[in-house]
């Protein structure tokens, strides 16, 4: 069983790396991705853990990008941590990240929600990538609402009156990147419509044309149409299909191999791989 999308704490998972891995083999996985939101930050203790349970670990991130205003989420696995073009834009999306969540913030204590830039910080994990799940978790913890995707419904949607955007790169561009820095492109829950717009399939053409290597087919987010419409897109433009649980621990109902991708495509993903950042076999 091969899982190639997991959030921790160091982005907006509930648990922290080594958690993440152990649950992995807990739930007995063969083979698990960290890939957390514009961080790296959860690698080093990932692998420990991956040595300690005995589980397969791919190192990964899941890159935030927009495309004229529609957020598209890209896969980089196995990229070089220290590829010095896409550290920047991550560091760049990170910086932009921190100054959205405090005008948030700011927007909802204004009009009494009771919520600060403190408590989000204190609630989030030490460095982590803050996201609008961490807002969601003061809220919890502060009584206003009973979980995340409460949350999400309504004030925290992206159309809400107190959303603020980030700085997120184009996905093609971000995909040129990840191939700069060795790694290997995937695009993330590409028809995940019922979160917001999703990218019309010639910005997907686009991407294959600077390098994407596959698509993330079958995931919650896509019901039967989009998990064939993927299929059929990948098939006609060369690309791979990847499936996956987009785990975040308690943060979210996405269940540890709840889908999977085959031992062939990770084949195919680590032949591509030319950064020096292996799977990690314990
Ligand atoms: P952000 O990147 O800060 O804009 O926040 C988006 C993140 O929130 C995504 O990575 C999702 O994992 C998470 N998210 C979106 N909708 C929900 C939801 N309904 N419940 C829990 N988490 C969510
Ligand atoms: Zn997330
Ligand atoms: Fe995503
Ligand atoms: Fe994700």
């Amino acid at each position: 069983m091969i899982d190639l999308h997991t959030h921790s704490t160091a982005s907006d998972g509930t648990e922290p790396p080594a958690d993440v891995v152990a649950a992995a083999a807990r739930a007995r996985l063969d083979v698990v991705a960290l890939t957390d939101h514009d961080t790296y930050a959860g690698w080093p203790a990932a692998v420990a853990a991956a040595h300690e349970v005995g589980v397969d670990l791919v190192r990964g991130v899941e890159i935030s990008c927009s495309h004229r205003g529609v957020s598209v989420h890209l896969l980089g696995y196995l990229v070089d941590p220290h590829a010095p073009a896409l550290l920047a834009e991550l560091e760049h999306a990170r910086d932009s990240r921190e100054t959205r969540i405090e005008r948030m913030v700011e927007r909802m204590a204004d009009d009494g929600i009771p919520v600060s830039v403190d408590q989000v910080r204190s609630l989030a994990g030490e460095g982590a990538t803050l996201g609008r799940p961490h807002i969601a978790d003061v809220l919890v913890a502060n009584g206003y609402v009973g979980n995340r995707d409460e949350a999400f419904r309504d004030i925290l949607r992206g159309g809400s009156r107190y959303y603020v955007p980030h700085y997120a790169p184009d996905p093609i561009h971000a995909v040129e990147l990840v191939r700069q820095a060795g790694g290997v492109p995937v695009m993330a829950h590409p028809f995940a419509n019922a979160r917001g717009w999703t990218v019309e399939d010639a910005v997907i053409e686009d991407m294959a044309e600077a390098g994407l290597a596959g698509l993330e087919a079958y995931h919650r987010d896509h019901r039967p149409a989009e998990r064939a419409h993927a299929e059929a897109l990948a098939s006609r433009l060369g690309l791979f299909v990847t499936g996956s649980s987009d785990y975040h621990g308690t943060g979210k109902e996405n269940r540890l191999g709840e889908n999977t991708t085959t031992a062939a495509v990770l084949a195919q993903i680590e032949s591509q791989a030319s950064s020096g950042t292996e799977v990690v076999r314990p």
